[in-house]
């Protein structure tokens, strides 16, 4: 369904990043791989090349600006454009609100909110020269919900799924759709450090009983990089076992 597609998927050595990397392969994508450090020797690289699939490993920090203008000349030398853009990577640094730093704020903003819209400008510019494209944001259900601990995260969260809506419009003439993944609780490094009993109660609250697998968002994200998904743009899909109903 994606055969020939080129795929940037931000973030993807492991988590949710790692597993929309391996879907976007099974489907026929060929991948470009980032995160802060990827190397040849990384798993999800293997993972990918044992599909049939290419991977190019390019390590930039999406909250640079030079960086991501520095992938994003390789992604067209290397590459000639870019078909499927997926904005994962994301950080948390949590406190309560009273306690939140200005560090930790500035953090998670740099990462989550302004890394998404760099990732989408470059790879904006690219797709319009095509005029086609899809690209895919990671929101949360932390940003409809609320988290206690997160005030800077969810209101990233909440900024990527509006960023989301306004880049749909100005894009949709252009042969672009843009959408968002909300993932609710699931199963990756990030949840890992969450103590058991937590987990617990966390699970206890979702409607399907059980966390959620990087393979379930990625099942989503196949959908929308394809063209099954051509008259959905500017949509936050929630994935959440049903702990969160829009
Ligand atoms: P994860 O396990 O922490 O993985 C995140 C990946 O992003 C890591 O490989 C990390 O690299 C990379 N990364 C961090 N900062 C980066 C930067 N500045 N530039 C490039 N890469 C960077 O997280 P996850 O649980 O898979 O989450 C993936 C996405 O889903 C995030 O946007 C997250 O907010 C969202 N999400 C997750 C959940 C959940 O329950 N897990 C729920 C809702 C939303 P390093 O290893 O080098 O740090």
């Amino acid at each position: 369904m994606l055969a020939g597609k080129r795929a940037l998927v931000t973030g993807c050595r492991r988590g949710i990043g790692r597993g929309i990397a391996v879907k976007l392969a099974e489907y026929g994508a060929d991948l470009i791989l980032n995160d802060l450090t990827i190397a040849e020797s990384d798993e999800v690289v293997a993972a990918v090349r044992n599909l049939g699939r290419k991977a190019l490993c390019i390590s930039a920090d999406i909250a640079n600006p030079d960086s991501v203008a520095a992938m994003f000349a390789a992604i067209k030398q290397e590459c000639g454009g870019l078909d499927i853009m997926v904005n994962n990577a994301g950080i948390t640094a949590d406190a309560m609100s009273y306690k939140m730093t200005i560090e930790q704020w500035n953090q998670v903003m740099a990462v989550n909110l302004t890394g998404t819209f760099l990732c989408c400008q470059a790879a904006s510019k690219l797709m319009m020269e095509q005029k086609s494209g899809k690209i895919i944001n990671t929101s949360s259900a932390a940003a409809f919900m609320g988290n206690i601990g997160q005030a800077n995260y969810s209101a990233t969260k909440g900024a990527v799924a509006s960023l989301t809506k306004t880049l749909a419009k100005e894009l949709a003439g252009k042969g672009i759709c843009v959408n968002a993944v909300s993932p609710g609780f699931i199963q990756t490094p990030m949840t890992d450090k969450i103590p058991a009993e937590v987990k617990e109660q966390m699970i206890a609250r979702i409607p399907l009983r059980r966390m959620g697998q990087p393979e379930d968002v990625a099942n989503v994200v196949v959908f929308l990089a394809s063209p099954l998904a051509d008259f959905v743009t500017g949509q936050t899909i929630q994935i959440n076992g049903g702990s969160y109903m829009v």
